[in-house]
């Protein structure tokens, strides 16, 4: 590996993150309209729905396709044991499931970790599938005056894992793939669409996707900030 000059991050549970977490809204709505279930199950039941998605998505079919979103609910709640619902309960548990708000909030330690690496040296960006309003929410957050790059999926045109998107980061930083890294949470996206651009993965699996993953992996922000600020200066 050459010396590393540039950090790319993923946004969506790598910076930016749900809170409450999509899996405890899930867990909240059904608790809400009383449907009694193993509460053990819930992490596997919801793990199978997003490795659905997951290979949904990398046909080509977007997360929140209104398809995929049915097939994950039926999943979930067939995992549950509860696939013999009443449609009466189906829909009091998709209402609920809607009147549950939440809020997307960077890391509170995102902004400091990437002014450090600037300080060091590193050229840092964001590499996202994500719609074309990521630049304005990134602003909005004041992370957008923090990065050299960023390429957003609905701007360039393809998504994850196509190393086209995250080669249009390395353009814009100015930098080679040989000498960045790319973190993100999916295996499946970051770490394969990084390894097909020629960038070196980092796994951030702090939800235990892939406990051997062959890549370096990391399981919490305090993991990967030891890990990243543990680089040599660029
Ligand atoms: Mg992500």
């Amino acid at each position: 590996m050459s010396a590393i000059r540039a950090i790319f991050f993923d946004i969506g549970d790598t910076l930016l993150f749900d809170e409450p977490p999509l899996a405890e809204r899930v867990r909240l709505a059904i608790e809400s309209v009383g449907l009694p279930y193993d509460k053990k199950e819930m992490l596997r039941a919801f793990r199978t729905a997003e490795d659905y998605a997951l290979s949904r998505y990398l046909e080509g079919v977007p997360f929140d396709d209104p398809g995929v979103q049915q097939e994950c609910a039926v999943i979930i709640l067939r995992e549950l044991g509860l696939g013999g619902v009443s449609i009466e309960k189906l829909i009091a548990l998709r209402d609920a499931y809607l009147k549950i708000s939440y809020a997307r909030s960077l890391h509170p330690q995102a902004i400091s970790l990437v002014e450090e690496l600037r300080r060091r040296e590193f050229k840092v960006g964001a590499i996202s599938d994500w719609e074309e309003t990521l630049p304005t929410l990134l602003a909005e957050l004041e992370l957008a005056d923090h990065l050299d790059a960023l390429a957003v999926s609905a701007i360039v045109g393809v998504t994850k894992p196509d190393p086209r998107l995250f080669e249009e980061a390395l353009r814009q930083a100015d930098v080679t793939a040989g000498e960045s890294i790319h973190i993100g949470d999916y295996y499946e996206l970051d770490v394969a669409g990084a390894r097909a651009a020629g960038m070196t993965p980092i796994l951030f699996d702090w939800k235990g996707r892939n406990l051997d993953a062959d890549c370096e992996r990391v399981t919490s922000f305090e993991e990967l900030k030891r890990y990243l600020l543990g680089l040599p200066s660029a």
